[in-house]
């Protein structure tokens, strides 16, 4: 078979298996704010078909479709034929890249990290107050979304660690570089190898993340391998906080927005709603959760390059929200906090938090 793209060699079949049933639709958080049909899942795969058949190729006049999804894996996860959509997008997305095809904003990010430590391109990052860099039984890696953008979120986080005596330490961390991946680019083995390097230098075996995609990146790309070789293990400060008693409680109206990231994409939906149980009594879930939760629309490199889009799909996750009475909106990723915080709906009452950065402030409180 004359295939010319990547794509098209490893997901051949899988593109063949979609049956264009459209339940993957109503779950799209891109097709949700856009209502256009093409940038679903299905319109995806129709238009990847078209390419494997030659009626078309792959150039720009696909950026707008094929950069345009979060890889949220609601339609994977909906499809009844078992299609890994985001993979067949990330990997289209590679080859697209390959070709010179490819969204200014996500060439950007890949330029940003060839020159600099963090997708930001910040010079200084935040020193939280905190000795660096020492001997400790963890490392609390923070990521770059909680570094320079919710670094109030951090704080909290921080001070919570420092209650609960974790014995821990920051490192100067860089990018872990993951995102790459999904926006048709390779993770950066130099920035890797810098992490894993600093990480060992503490004598850390535990790493805590309180970012979602910085946990899925160090336990599941072969670039950081070389941790659980050494016998570090990585978790994601859900998992870190399950068991603890803290010995407070809200009586606000508390409901839990899954990351993608934590959810869909590593499984974890029971570690963050146990400790919401102990600390918030009224707590209730939004229409869609867990495995079917919708998508803050902040992933995949979308908000970077369709800011709008962006926030019309975190506006439709807060209208959730709003619709079970929620004073309190939490989660555990600060790029959904970033983004949900700043879609902000008209007469909204809720604010939106960390979990960990919610406990925080109800012990300071306490
Ligand atoms: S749910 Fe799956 S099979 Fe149905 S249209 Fe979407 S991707 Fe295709
Ligand atoms: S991964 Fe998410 S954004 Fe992308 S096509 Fe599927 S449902 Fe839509």
């Amino acid at each position: 078979m004359d295939e010319k793209y990547e794509f098209e060699k490893k997901y051949r079949e899988q593109v063949l298996r979609c049956s264009s049933c459209g339940f993957c639709r109503s779950v799209c958080p891109v097709f949700g704010a856009t209502l256009r049909p093409a940038y679903n899942a299905r319109g995806k795969m129709l238009l990847l078909k078209e390419v494997m058949d030659k009626k078309i190729d792959l150039d720009d006049e696909l950026i707008e479709t094929l950069f345009q999804c979060t890889t949220c894996a609601n339609c994977s996860t909906n499809c009844p034929s078992g299609v890994e959509v985001p993979e067949i997008i990330k990997q289209a997305r590679k080859d697209m890249v390959h070709i010179g095809s490819c969204h200014p904003a996500f060439k950007g990010m890949n330029e940003v990290l060839e020159k600099h430590t963090n997708i930001y391109a910040e010079d200084e990052p935040e020193d939280f107050e905190r000795e660096r860099n020492k001997q400790a039984e963890c490392v609390y890696f923070i990521g770059c979304v909680g570094s320079y953008r919710e670094d109030e979120a951090t704080l909290a986080t921080l001070d919570l660690l420092d209650k609960l005596e974790v014995d821990y330490t920051l490192i100067d961390e860089v990018c872990c570089s993951g995102v790459l991946e999904d926006v048709g680019y390779q993770i950066k083995d130099e920035l890797a190898r810098v992490n894993i390097d600093r990480i060992l230098r503490t004598g850390a075996k535990t790493v805590i993340t309180g970012c979602p995609y910085c946990s899925r990146t160090f336990n599941n790309k072969t670039q950081y391998a070389e941790l659980k070789g050494k016998g570090v293990q990585v978790v994601h400060i859900s998992q870190f906080l399950k068991d603890v008693d803290f010995n407070v409680q809200t009586d606000k109206r508390v409901t839990y927005h899954d990351p993608c990231d934590l959810g869909r994409h590593c499984g974890i939906y029971e570690e963050p709603r146990e400790i919401i149980r102990k600390i918030a009594p009224n707590f209730v879930e939004m229409e869609s959760h867990h495995a079917n939760a919708l998508c803050c629309g902040a992933g995949g490199g979308v908000r970077g390059a369709y800011a709008k889009n962006s926030i019309a799909m975190a506006r439709r996750r807060l209208e959730e929200a709003e619709a079970v009475g929620a004073e309190v909106v939490l989660t555990e990723c600060n790029s959904c906090v970033h983004n949900l915080s700043n879609a902000k709906l008209r007469k909204q009452k809720f604010k939106i938090y960390n979990i960990s950065q919610f406990v925080g402030n109800l012990l300071k409180d306490a």
